[in-house]
């Protein structure tokens, strides 16, 4: 009997399916509300569903795709989720606690303090291949189900018993590249989960068509961009996928999002020594805060020596954090909004991908902290 999953339905396709299955239109908002605002794990425990109709979801109907098999805690309170999937395979979340330090120094205390971002996975692996990435080693296993998005929140705001403010879609994965389940979660978060879309931040690699499709959705939620360098050759080099999407075509889908939502687009930026941190590089970066409102994230790159394909960042290093620290220091005489990501949560490999491409290859959870390295999450200053 083939088991059918219900979370990940929306509204409509659960009132659809109560009257599917012979009942009441109403039961389908009951199950809404049970999936994802009051959380259970099992149809038993939907007291205000009839036991019959219980019974009858229980047998065929599955609520939960995803467990969590490990929880690692950085000193610094950062929280990392490794998650296995029911085909065992494996991606992880991390969970980023309020840092005022680090966030916007105008923004209000009493807010930034309430502040929990969650950083979700949408792919298992990813295709794109970014030289600096730790996922990209992985190679693509497939798309996440709308479901297995939105367990990641479930579970982590479970676990922690506490309300998640916000999220980034910036865990594994290419979000746009699983365009409708990214989409449909954030439909199901936003109506039933009470995240709000401007909480809600999509990181792409720079998918242009993907871009003007997200600047033209009902909801408007914040987009970040993996930029990185505003050389095509460059970006090239770093990511495959910029051959395609050049960056004459990619600005101009960023400033039609601007000019659509209102809303200001994060650009990311690691800083890799004597690549991307030269004179030119801030000329070009004050350029483009000219031509289209932005903020922008400067990312420290973290080597990702732990992974066992060391040559395929060989030849990129750090920018030492004197130097980071004057390039950000002309950005921001030239009045551009800018943060720089701290290093949280780097001893317990809380990269996007770092765990998971560890335990999807060996099959078991390895904690090595002096092996660390990967993307540090402070991702809410783009919250
Ligand atoms: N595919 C999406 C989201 C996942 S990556 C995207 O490209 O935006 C999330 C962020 O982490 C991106 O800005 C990415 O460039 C950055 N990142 C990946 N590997 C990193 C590393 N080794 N060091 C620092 N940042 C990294």
């Amino acid at each position: 009997m083939k088991i059918v999953d219900l979370k990940g339905l929306t509204l409509k396709e659960l009132e659809d399916f109560a009257l599917s299955i012979s009942e009441k239109k109403f039961r389908g908002k009951q199950l809404f509300d049970w999936l994802y605002n009051k959380e259970v794990a099992s149809f038993t425990e939907m007291s205000s569903l009839a036991k019959s109709l219980r019974d009858k979801l229980a047998g065929i109907y599955r609520i939960e795709s995803i467990q969590m098999v490990d929880v690692q805690e950085s000193a610094d309170g950062t929280k990392k989720f490794l998650f296995e999937l029911l085909d065992g395979k494996r991606i992880e979340s991390v969970l980023i606690p309020p840092r005022t330090a680090f966030v916007n120094p105008q923004a209000r205390e009493d807010e930034e303090q309430k502040r929990l971002t969650l950083c979700l996975s949408t792919q298992v692996g990813c295709p794109l291949d970014c030289k600096f990435c730790a996922t990209g080693t992985m190679g693509f296993l497939r798309n996440l189900t709308t479901g297995e998005i939105i367990d990641q929140v479930l579970l982590v705001k479970r676990y922690i018993n506490k309300r998640i403010t916000n999220l980034v879609y910036m865990g594994m994965g290419e979000p746009l590249l699983n365009y409708d389940n990214v989409m449909k979660s954030i439909e199901i978060i936003t109506t039933g989960m009470g995240i709000a879309a401007r909480r809600i931040t999509v990181s792409t690699v720079g998918l242009v068509p993907q871009i003007r499709r997200i600047a033209n959705e009902k909801r408007k939620m914040k987009l970040a961009i993996s930029l990185h360098s505003l050389d095509d050759k460059i970006r090239s080099a770093l990511m495959p996928i910029a051959k395609k999407y050049k960056l004459v075509g990619l600005l101009d889908a960023v400033d039609y999002y601007f000019r659509k939502t209102k809303l200001r687009p994060t650009f990311e930026y690691i800083l890799f020594d004597g690549v991307n941190d030269r004179d030119d590089d801030i000329q070009s970066l004050i350029k483009l805060s000219k031509r289209i409102p932005c903020k922008v994230n400067i990312i420290p790159f973290h080597n990702i020596h732990f992974t066992d394909s060391i040559e395929r960042a060989g030849e990129l290093h750090p920018t030492p954090s004197i130097k980071m620290e004057e390039f950000a220091q002309r950005l921001r005489e030239a009045h551009i909004t800018l943060f720089i990501r701290s290093s949280a949560g780097e001893d317990i490999d809380a990269a996007c991908g770092q765990l998971a491409v560890k335990t999807n290859k060996k099959h078991r959870i390895s904690i090595n902290p002096s092996a660390s390295g990967g993307i540090q999450h402070s991702t809410s200053e783009v919250v």
